[in-house]
């Protein structure tokens, strides 16, 4: 077994360790106690879980293999083991102790962290190295924070987390678990570099899709940030969030939207800025009936943002195409292939 591969199989013991702990954590107050109780009947549904998620991880994960696994797996075992002197998670990004810190040079550290390229989300900072990413991850976090339910005390599933930035911005708020679902292995090996220099926040990923999960009915939080509209079947995809979730709980989701009423939709006749992959645009309206449909109450919508060559750009870090060129170089108000610029919504729900 790879390091990844432990670290991965990791999850079921640490999860299980800190939920229990975070149970037994309350105080004689009847609030914290009934915290508490909730915690560890989260922990214990959670656990009642594990056979099929370890099913699904050895299907999925285990038997297939990635032709660069050998070569992300001889660079992950050569980072170095040193700890940050300090840590800071906050508004400019995800900042982890400085140079002096390494016990190699840092163009050292910068080679083998290009090693791990394309970096998407971030922006990270590890011991003054800054990966920028393509995307500036944080903005849409500072975007949809000052909405959510606070995360303190409260269990979190990121479904398609990527490599797992916003999970460590969960877990730095609070969250008792942060657990992040992504099928891509690269962004496996970048949540283990983050990780391995924080190792004490309760953020988890593993390797694997959504419809891979069982409907779990326990979780405080559920965050689908920038999945809908790659999935052929969206109100499928709701209705499996929903599953995922405890009654009571939050549903935060953000998706690329079109302007228009509550009977307003695009589906691309191919490509959409360039991406093969994207199937249903509602306008905001429509998303929201959509997810009233999926049997979600107090439906709203929070945000809306036209994504700018700001937030989304190569770096040296993804030195591929990015959302310049995916615009129309004559309208940056349009797609490359005509259609609306991408704007994104975010929408929060309740699970009734
Ligand atoms: N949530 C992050 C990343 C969005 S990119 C953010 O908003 O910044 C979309 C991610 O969804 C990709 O990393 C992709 O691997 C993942 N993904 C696509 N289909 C998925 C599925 N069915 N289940 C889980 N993740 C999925």
């Amino acid at each position: 077994m790879s390091d990844i591969d432990q670290l991965t199989a990791a999850f079921f013991t640490a999860a299980a360790t800190s939920a229990a702990e975070s149970a037994v954590a309350g105080s004689s107050t009847t609030a914290n106690k009934n915290r508490a109780t909730n915690k560890s009947t989260t922990a214990e549904i959670l656990a009642s879980h594990f056979p099929a998620l370890q099913q699904a991880l050895q299907q999925e994960y285990i038997e297939k293999k990635h032709g660069r696994k050998t070569d992300w797996d001889q660079a992950f075992a050569t980072l170095p083991a040193n700890l940050p002197s300090h840590t800071q998670i906050g508004v400019d990004g995800i900042h982890l102790g400085s140079a002096e810190d390494l016990d190699i040079s840092q163009p050292e550290f910068r080679d083998l962290l290009m090693q791990f390229t394309p970096w998407r989300k971030g922006p990270w900072h590890l011991f003054d190295v800054h990966i920028d990413t393509e995307w500036r991850s944080d903005w849409k976090w500072q975007r949809l924070k000052p909405h959510i339910t606070p995360l303190a005390g409260r269990s979190v599933l990121d479904i398609g987390c990527g490599n797992g930035y916003h999970l460590f911005h969960m877990a730095s708020e609070g969250a008792s678990l942060a657990l992040g679902i992504d099928p891509t292995r690269l962004f496996l090996y970048q949540f283990h570099i983050c990780k391995k220099y924080l190792p004490d926040l309760p953020a988890y990923l593993l390797p694997l899709r959504s419809e891979h999960l069982p409907a779990f009915k326990c979780f405080d939080t559920v965050f689908s940030l920038g999945v809908l509209y790659h999935r052929r079947s969206p109100i499928d995809h709701l209705t499996e969030l929903a599953s995922f979730l405890r009654p009571g709980g939050e549903l935060v989701l953000e998706t690329l939207v079109v302007p228009g009423d509550a009977q307003t939709l695009l589906t691309p006749a191919d490509r959409y800025a360039k991406m093969a992959n994207v199937w249903f645009l509602p306008a905001a309206p429509m998303l929201e009936t959509w997810l009233r449909r999926a049997g979600f109450v107090n439906v709203r919508t929070v945000d809306i943002n036209q994504t700018s060559t700001e937030e989304q750009r190569a770096t040296d870090w993804m030195t591929f195409q990015s959302l310049k060129d995916f615009l129309d170089p004559a309208d940056a108000n349009k797609s490359i292939e005509g259609y609306v610029a991408p704007t994104r919504a975010t929408v929060i729900a309740e699970k009734p």
